[in-house]
């Protein structure tokens, strides 16, 4: 495993993970992203990458305010990684064209309102956790390089 391919997956969960954050969350979802944030800077597994990210997520904290804030937070805090790496910036008016919620793929998995859930079971990180949008919408690739 090389840090490219590390920074690929985890940015693919990040992404996805703000693709379905709900537009209005809970409390428990709200605190559950922005847990999740802290740890990642605590406990991501490349040691360097990690008191960078520390340093970017104090300067620009985690706007969990909605699946919009959350979702162009995820973009803003990518960049500023892809800048510290020489890297293009994306453009984040475009983010909901590169990354979707999780298509319904398996015979148990149930397209809800809310994105993709095994039958009886809510989305996101058990109930009431992070979890939501999806639905269906936007799913479609729009050509832009996936993973
Ligand atoms: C929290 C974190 C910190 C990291 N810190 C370091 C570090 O300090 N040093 C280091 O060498 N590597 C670091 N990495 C890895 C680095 O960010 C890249 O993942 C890696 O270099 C592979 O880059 P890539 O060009 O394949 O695309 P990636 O940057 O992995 O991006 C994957 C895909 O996401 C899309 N994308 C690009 N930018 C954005 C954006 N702003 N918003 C939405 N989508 C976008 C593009 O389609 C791209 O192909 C870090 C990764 C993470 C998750």
């Amino acid at each position: 495993m090389t840090r490219e391919e590390l920074g690929r997956a985890t940015w693919l969960f990040l992404h996805t993970l703000a693709a379905q954050y709900p537009e209005d969350p809970t409390r428990q979802q709200a605190r559950d992203a922005r847990d999740l944030v802290s740890i990642m800077t605590r406990a991501y597994p490349c040691a360097e990458c990690a008191r960078h990210f520390e340093e970017v997520v104090r300067r620009v904290p985690p706007d969990v305010s909605s699946g919009a804030a959350f979702r162009q937070w995820t973009c803003e805090v990518h960049n500023e990684v892809n800048v510290r790496l020489g890297k293009p910036e994306f453009d984040c008016s475009r983010v909901d064209e590169r990354w979707q919620g999780l298509a319904c793929d398996g015979d148990d998995d149930e397209e809800t309102a809310t994105g993709c859930a095994v039958r009886g079971r809510e989305p996101g990180i058990g109930k009431g956790g992070v979890g939501g949008r999806g639905g269906g919408k936007g799913r479609r690739r729009l050509g832009m390089d996936a993973p």
